[in-house]
């Protein structure tokens, strides 16, 4: 028998963290990836400790420690007059993984470092996946692209980790189109503080907020503004216009607006939102953005793409050495029935997070008085079911 191959669609944080499950564990992949470069600026991640960890069992925590900041907590604060709202600090180092705030650039140059060191990874680049056909025993994927045209290849299993726009997902027959929110994310980088202990801070406004934490080893910062607009655009990212930007921000406080016009580089994100997806068709899996996309009001989009990764590539092993190739589907479909719920809570608490930050007046002025009688225990255990997540 020949050695368990398995195909993935999208060399992102997901796919990526994809491959090395899987390499780690025994199993080879290949990675078709559309795109020839990477590389986005002026975007960050939290990689909260329930991804973390698996990260870590992936030996990445040395070079995950040389580009990332360990958070000391979050701040919370009215957007108007820079209130405080919600103090919750935090001791990284009492954390057995710490929550790190890292650029998402920075994140994926480390998996792509590490899956090419794989001999057991082999990467796909310039070629996107195009048609999908599945037996008994295997998938075959017929790829477009620079090379790729007419190109097929085959693996045991397909799993699509080719973002929110998944091909992948709409090949499945999973047609229900993303649908935008009326939000757009504008992000870019400052220069990194020394003033205070590096944390997330969040400003609260309504109908916008403010998120911003240091990165790359506190050189810089990267600030994340959510402001309403009605024209959606498809797509990773467009330019933004610094002047469009300041006129958004006017009525925050003073400290908001000098941390927005220090940033350089801006950078918008249409915010769409999508159903989940059926995880697993026979043979065929969906990870990460491509099967339940999570708006970032609760920054766990990548964290949920690499714990989905952790628990497939564990099935997948689990069943391929108790039943060979033939299990492979029962491995899919084991790994939609464990995510499932978890996929669906995180993108509903994301929702509920975007509603809240974004109240208005009158109702502001409960949730800060909520906030305040939360205090930072009371948010700890608002979010124990999150962070403390671990597979099985
Ligand atoms: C403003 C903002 C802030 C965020 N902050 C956080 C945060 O703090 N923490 C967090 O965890 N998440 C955060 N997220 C979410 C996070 O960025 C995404 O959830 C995450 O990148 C999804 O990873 P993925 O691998 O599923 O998809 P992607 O990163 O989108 O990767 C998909 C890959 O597939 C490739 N591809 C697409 N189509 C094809 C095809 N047909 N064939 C082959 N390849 C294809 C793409 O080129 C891409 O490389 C944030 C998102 C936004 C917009």
């Amino acid at each position: 028998m020949s050695a368990p191959h398995f195909l993935i669609a999208g060399a992102g944080i997901g796919g990526l963290t994809m491959a090395l499950s899987l390499a780690h564990r025994g199993i080879s992949a290949t990675v078709i990836e559309k795109r020839t470069g990477f590389g986005e600026l002026g975007a960050g991640l939290q990689i909260s400790p329930n991804s973390g960890r698996v990260l870590d069992e992936l030996d990445l925590t040395l070079p995950l420690k040389r580009v990332s900041v360990s958070s000391h907590g979050l701040l919370i604060r009215r957007w108007s007059d820079g209130t405080q709202l919600l103090e919750m600090p935090q001791h990284p180092e009492r954390l057995p993984t710490p929550f790190r705030m890292l650029k998402r650039n920075d994140l994926h140059t480390v998996l792509l470092d590490a899956a090419r060191a794989m001999p057991n990874i082999r990467l796909m680049v310039g070629r996107a996946v195009h048609e999908i056909a599945q037996d008994e025993t295997s998938v075959s994927v017929a790829l477009t692209g620079q090379s790729g045209n007419g190109e097929t290849i085959q693996g045991l299993g397909l799993i699509g980790a080719d973002g929110l726009w998944s091909q992948v997902r709409d090949l499945t027959g999973d047609t229900s189109p993303p649908v935008f929110t009326g939000y757009e994310a504008w992000r870019a980088l400052a220069p990194g503080s020394k003033a205070e202990k590096p944390r997330v801070s969040l400003h609260l406004g309504s109908g916008r907020h403010m998120v911003h934490y240091a990165v790359a080893g506190g050189r810089e910062t990267n600030v994340v503004v959510i402001r309403p607009t009605k024209q959606a655009r498809e797509g990773w990212s467009r330019d933004g216009d610094t002047q469009v930007l300041a006129e958004h921000v006017a009525g925050g406080s003073q400290a908001l607006r000098e941390l927005v016009s220090s940033a350089k580089g801006w950078q918008v994100w249409s915010l769409f939102d999508r159903k989940p997806a059926a995880m697993a068709k026979g043979r065929i899996a969906l990870l990460g953005d491509a099967a339940h996309p999570v708006l970032p009001f609760l920054a766990q989009g990548a964290s949920l793409a690499i714990e989905d990764a952790a628990v497939l590539a564990r099935l997948l092993a689990e069943r391929l050495q108790a039943e060979g190739a033939p299990g492979v589907p029962a491995a899919m479909a084991a790994y939609a029935a464990a995510r499932a719920a978890r996929a669906a809570r995180v993108q509903e608490a994301s929702r509920s997070n975007g509603r809240t930050y974004h109240l208005g007046w009158p109702w502001n002025i409960g949730r800060d008085i909520g906030l305040r009688r939360l205090g930072a225990e009371g948010l700890r255990k608002r979010y124990g079911w999150l962070y403390d997540w671990r597979d099985a």
